[in-house]
């Protein structure tokens, strides 16, 4: 257990600000348009105009590329109030985070400088190239490798499951720069959209989330320059990832938190509306325990999040572990509070007519991605056995 349980969870008036913001825009641009943007499976542009007018981009990054500064908390915000609205358009949005990310924690201050200054202004937007279609979970397994000649290397693989694929102008693409060191041998690389030998695979079509496109990052014969490696060293792209997963994973778990806290309003009005047996369904005590045991869970993710938020922020050794302890309880809660958000909505629930069968549907992949849920629950338990032994 972390030594530093007294830790201030309180909002800055620059963080308040920007809730205010956020929820203002989340209302009025993302609320209205969801539905259709999830029937038509539409990456949200126009929604993103309206954040760029609002400086949400900004609001992701720190002063020294032209960031708001708002730290860690200001993810966090950010996070649950979109996904509050519509997590299909938090993915997408914070697609270019995760992409952000290797570059944050491991470039060099002109690479920083010359690929997210132009992010944090709205300018471009980030995909994150990790996983492979026989590398998941797995990750030490990827096949896709970079081999260097002369000033360039020279990609050749295939990464699955990119977020924002195809319209992300910049992608941190992992790659093998010496497969006999297995996760040392790994680097990360930026490649812009439009370089030879880079193309996409189709648009998956998907359960949840629709509007966040989904696709393969292909890679034949593509030469990116050497000065393109994150850090400008090879070999460290395995630690980029994790530092990268330590600290978007809290930001996952907020999105879980505003995807349950969203499920979780609709439920609640709806229980307040609907009369069966001449009352509303809301005084059957059956229905009171589902909404308290919801709201327990929420409040329970909530606070899971804002410290591992805090603690990200404050760097030691027990990030990953309570990163993934909040990703991994947020994750199953707002799938269990959208599970009995339609439950109390009975057979209207269950159809396109209500906001819960799509709360349903989005919620799904905060347990798969970013490390599955049973990922987690391996990282909190080896961190758990570790530290017993150090104990010993
Ligand atoms: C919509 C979507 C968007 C995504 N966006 C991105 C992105 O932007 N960038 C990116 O790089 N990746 C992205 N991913 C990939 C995502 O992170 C992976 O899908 C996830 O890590 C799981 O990998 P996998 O799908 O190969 O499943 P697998 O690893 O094959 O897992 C299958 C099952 O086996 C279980 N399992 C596997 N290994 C173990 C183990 N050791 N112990 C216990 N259980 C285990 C898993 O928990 C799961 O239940 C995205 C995926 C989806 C579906």
């Amino acid at each position: 257990m972390s030594d530093d349980l007294m830790l201030d969870l309180s909002f800055t008036e620059d963080q308040l600000s920007l809730r205010e913001l956020v929820r203002d825009v989340v209302k009025n641009e993302v609320v209205p348009a969801r539905a259709e943007l999830d029937a038509n499976h539409e990456w949200p542009t126009k929604v993103f105009e309206k954040f760029k007018e609002a400086g949400l981009f900004s609001a992701l990054f720190e002063e020294e590329v032209g960031g708001m500064g708002l730290g860690m908390m200001g993810n966090i915000i950010l996070s649950e109030e979109i996904a509050y609205g519509c997590l299909g358009v938090g993915t997408a949005f914070l697609a270019t985070k995760l992409g952000s990310l290797p570059i944050e924690v491991g470039g060099t201050p002109e690479q920083k400088k010359k690929w997210l200054e132009p992010v944090a202004a709205g300018e471009k937007t980030v995909a994150f190239g990790l996983t492979e279609p026989g590398a998941g979970s797995d990750v030490p397994a990827m096949t896709t490798i970079a081999e260097k000649k002369g000033e360039k290397y020279i990609l050749n693989g295939t990464k699955q499951w990119i977020s924002g694929a195809g319209q992300a102008d910049i992608y941190t693409v992992f790659a093998m720069t010496n497969k006999s060191r297995g996760t040392r041998g790994i680097s990360c690389f930026v490649v812009e959209k439009g370089t030879p030998g880079f193309s996409f695979g189709k648009k998956e079509e998907k359960l949840g989330i629709r509007c966040s496109e989904t696709r393969q990052l292909i890679f034949e014969d593509c030469e990116v320059p050497a000065e393109n490696i994150v850090g400008l060293r090879e070999n460290n792209g395995f630690l980029h990832a994790l530092k990268t997963l330590n600290l978007s994973r809290p930001a996952v778990a907020a999105s879980a938190v505003g995807t349950a806290q969203g499920a979780f309003d609709c439920a609640i009005q709806y229980a307040r509306e609907r009369e069966q047996f001449g009352v509303k369904i809301a005084s059957f005590q059956a229905i009171q325990h589902m909404l308290a045991d919801m709201a327990m869970g929420i409040e329970a993710s909530r606070l899971m999040t804002y410290r591992a938020a805090k603690m990200a922020e404050k760097g030691g050794k027990d990030v990953g572990r309570f990163s993934a302890m909040a990703k991994c309880f947020a994750a199953d809660t707002a799938m269990k509070v959208a599970t009995d958000a339609i439950q109390i909505h009975g057979g209207y629930g269950y159809t396109s007519e209500y906001p819960v069968e799509k709360y349903f549907r989005d919620a799904k992949i905060l347990q798969i991605y970013e490390g599955t849920s049973q990922i987690q629950r391996n990282e909190i338990a080896a961190g758990l056995i570790k530290e017993a032994a150090s104990k010993m």
